[in-house]
């Protein structure tokens, strides 16, 4: 195992008498990116801050390579820790042409700074442009100079905050494999805080879910997308359909079917949750459908309320003859289901997730 670079320890941090990071506690390891990931305000910001120095946590300790960096009796500034930062506004020196903006940090001979420099600018691909100045570089290549800038003093951990919410959504994607594949030769260990599930799924070696100040749940993105520990962890990386219940004999019935609920007393209410891309409209109980898939539990029938086309795929709202429940259905392909055509719609029973309510 690795080492742990950078570490966060019962973090709190108390604004106006509100804990606004409340225990949180983290590690980062050389080689990984560990994604922060929650709804703007849960504190992730604050933590990142903690994390470089700037701010001071009112109780907890912040480690680096094992040794205390800040705890309630001593405090290292951010500049002493070794550590690079970039934020959302990319914060590149105007004045500064591309390789001056990246040599800024660097101590040594001319010599070894421009050989560092070059090296970092082939790997953001930027090699032509030495002698630009910030104003004229696009969005993505301003982002690629400020990655290449923090990396040159060859930091131990890299800080990112928001790092790539001013790119537009096309740029977005190839920026972020380019800045993936520069922190991984560099063996970085980088904490990526951003607020949008997709980016941490695609950047994330680990996410850490925070609601309010506290972690919800830490993990690979495989492990949180499909074992989600409650409703909200669920719905925060896709739309879900709820299917309630209630308890009776250890069994929940539901419009598809009875689910066990062993262990749980006789009227305990429950929540099935289950992802509009894990239900599968046919257009008879024998699961004729235009896209075949495996599912099993009992098909339900219904008649089409709303759907539309999105190219990829077509988001159908479904309405359920059992109780009227509308559920959301996502369908791949071009396949566009007419308002009030009956079908019948089944679930992946082993993608369902079942919650206390
Ligand atoms: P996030 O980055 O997740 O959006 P922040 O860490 O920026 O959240 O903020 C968390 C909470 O702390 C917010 O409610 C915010 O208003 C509050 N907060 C942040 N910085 C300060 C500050 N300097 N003074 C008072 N409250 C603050
Ligand atoms: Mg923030």
């Amino acid at each position: 195992m690795p080492a742990n670079k950078l570490e966060l320890q019962d973090i709190t941090r108390v604004y106006d008498g509100v804990n606004v990071v409340d225990g949180l506690s983290l590690a980062l390891k050389p080689g990984e990116v560990t994604c922060l990931l929650g709804p703007s305000g849960c504190g992730k910001s604050t933590s990142l801050r903690i994390a470089a120095g700037v701010d001071r946590q009112t109780s907890g300790q912040v480690l680096i390579d094992g040794q205390v960096v800040s705890d309630q009796s001593g405090h290292m500034p951010p500049e002493a820790r070794n550590i690079g930062l970039i934020f959302q506004d990319f914060a590149l020196f105007p004045h500064l042409n591309v390789e001056r903006n990246v040599g800024f940090g660097l101590k040594g001979s001319n010599a070894s700074k421009k050989a560092r420099v070059c090296e970092l600018l082939q790997k953001v691909d930027l090699e032509g442009y030495v002698h630009k100045y910030p104003h004229q570089l696009s969005g993505g290549e301003q982002q690629r100079v400020a990655l290449a800038r923090a990396l040159a003093p060859k930091p131990q951990v890299l800080l990112m905050d928001e790092p790539f919410s001013g790119l537009d959504d096309r740029l977005r994607d190839d920026v972020r494999d380019a800045t993936l594949e520069l922190l991984k030769s560099e063996n970085t260990a980088v904490l990526l805080v951003t607020h949008e599930p997709e980016e941490a799924m695609r950047m994330a070696d680990q996410i850490v879910l925070m609601r309010s100040g506290r972690i919800v749940q830490a993990g690979a993105p495989y492990n949180i997308y499909n074992s989600p520990v409650d409703r909200q962890a669920a719905a925060f990386f896709s739309d879900v359909n709820v299917i309630e219940g209630v308890v009776k004999n250890a069994l929940t019935e539901t419009p598809f079917g009875q689910f066990l609920t062993p262990g749980m007393v006789d009227d305990t209410e429950v929540e099935i949750i289950i992802r509009p891309q894990h239900l599968k409209l046919d257009f008879d109980r024998k699961g004729r459908g235009p896209n075949p898939t495996v599912t099993d539990g009992v098909p339900a029938r219904g008649r089409v309320k709303r759907s539309r086309y999105l190219g990829h795929q077509s988001v159908v709202e479904f309405m359920m003859d059992y109780d009227s429940s509308v559920l959301k259905v996502l369908v791949p392909g071009v396949f566009l289901p007419k308002v009030e055509t009956a079908m019948w719609l089944s679930m992946r029973r082993d993608r369902c997730f079942l919650f206390k309510k």
